[in-house]
């Protein structure tokens, strides 16, 4: 039995899950926030079987997160001693054009995430203060870096490069990355799976809609267009975050207004999106206002809707056809309303909901379009840990 510590280290907490890989199973997981915060009010929760503990603690930094892990393991189980990790896999947002797949940490590797910052500055140095970290917790061991823009290594240069002075954009490496490409294609080789189809011969668009939304355009298993760009600020409309805006709005905001970098990379990331357009970030509420007649939700639930279609069209294109459309994150697995607003009139296409189906509460992968539909629509629930834990084993040649 192989088990696979896997880390998602943001700027200030960090996610775990310890991963049993000969059954896929998680073992454990916890979540540890507020590091750094300045009260010295850490939140620390783990889960283990059905026992889940929260506590607070300071953690003044990522090295510090890690020892409260490992405290966590030694009071509340499974014990490390019994589940000893094999390997660690670490979330990496961004690999540019460097990484087109898992990579195990070395110098060198550590060197290229740190090289990589000024393209996602607010993921990769965290990401790489994880990695860090978890090298002083667990130095015996092979790392291993996933990154999510690797999917997207596949992307043509005319869907990747913008359409701006190629000197400009080489110099600084402006083009677009793509992103949540770790569960883009853990969900188009589940869909593929699920149906028994070889995934060579699939066309899919898979819709990953949370907090943090993208479209993908997957054939036969790579990625041949995605809706988040260099940064994952582009493309849809998501909780906090605009997706696609004219930038000269940004001009004009600079112009008159006075804004100047952080106002705006605050206005566009944390204060847009739904939370923007209705004043609340999460989906329930905002259905819970539209039903009881509130019109200023309704109008944002609408221009959310618009935008989905908008790349879903697109990608219908793109692909030539498709066979597959696959719900995930958040809003994808839960919100029949989203699902059904954004399919609505779609039979001249061979895309016909089943309402019954879609309206139905349920666990795993199911299908949501009727027997009759030419295209399969479906529920796939990402799993992003189990795909970075699959890759790690991967890079390190290490069997489950
Ligand atoms: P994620 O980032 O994938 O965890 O998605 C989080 C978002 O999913 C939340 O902000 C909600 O807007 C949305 N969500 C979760 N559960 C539901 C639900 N039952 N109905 C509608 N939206 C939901």
């Amino acid at each position: 039995m192989s088990v696979v510590l896997v880390v998602n280290s943001g700027s200030s907490s960090l996610k775990y899950q310890l991963i049993d890989m000969s059954a896929e199973r998680t073992l454990a997981s916890g979540l540890i926030e507020r590091i750094g915060d300045a009260q010295g009010q850490g939140v620390i929760t783990h889960k283990a079987g059905d026992e889940k503990v929260v506590r607070e603690a300071a953690v003044a930094n990522h090295d510090a997160a890690f020892d409260e892990m490992l405290r966590n393991f030694a009071e509340h189980g499974p014990s490390l001693d019994e589940f000893p990790p094999v390997a660690v896999g670490h979330r990496v947002v961004q690999g540019g054009r460097r990484f087109f797949g898992p990579a195990v940490v070395t110098d060198k590797v550590e060197q290229d995430i740190e090289e990589l910052i000024p393209l996602a500055p607010l993921h990769n140095g965290p990401n790489l203060a994880g990695i860090q970290g978890a090298k002083h917790a667990f130095g015996s061991i092979p790392h291993v870096a996933v990154f999510d823009t690797a999917f997207h290594s596949t992307l043509s240069d005319a869907s990747s490069l913008y359409a701006i002075d190629r000197a400009v954009a080489e110099e600084y490496r402006i083009r677009r990355y793509g992103a949540h490409g770790t569960s883009h294609k853990f969900v188009a080789e589940a869909t593929a799976e699920y149906l028994e189809r070889p995934i060579e011969e699939l066309k899919t668009i898979v819709l990953h809609v949370g907090n943090g939304a993208s479209a993908c355009a997957v054939d036969g298993g790579r990625s041949v267009e995605t809706s988040m760009g260099m940064t994952p600020l582009e493309g849809l409309v998501m909780g906090t975050r605009s997706g696609d805006i004219d930038p000269a709005a940004l001009f004009h905001l600079h112009r008159k207004a006075g804004y100047d970098i952080a106002m705006l990379d605050d206005l566009l990331n944390r204060r847009s999106g739904l939370l923007g357009l209705t004043g609340t970030n999460d989906l329930r509420d905002v259905i819970a206002r539209i039903e009881a007649g509130d019109e200023v939700a309704e109008t944002g639930l609408e221009v959310y809707v618009h935008r989905l279609r908008h790349y879903l069209g697109s990608y219908l294109v793109a692909l030539g056809g498709v066979d597959v459309i696959a719900w995930t994150a958040g809003v994808g697995e839960n919100s029949p309303e989203v699902r059904a607003r954004t399919l609505r009139g779609m039979e001249w296409l061979g895309i016909e909901i089943d309402e019954a189906r879609n309206s139905e509460r349920g666990e795993g992968i199911r299908v949501i379009s009727t027997d009759a539909s030419k295209v399969k629509v479906l529920i796939v629930p990402t799993n992003e840990e189990l795909e970075i834990a699959r890759q790690t084993l991967e890079a390190t040649g290490i069997t489950a």
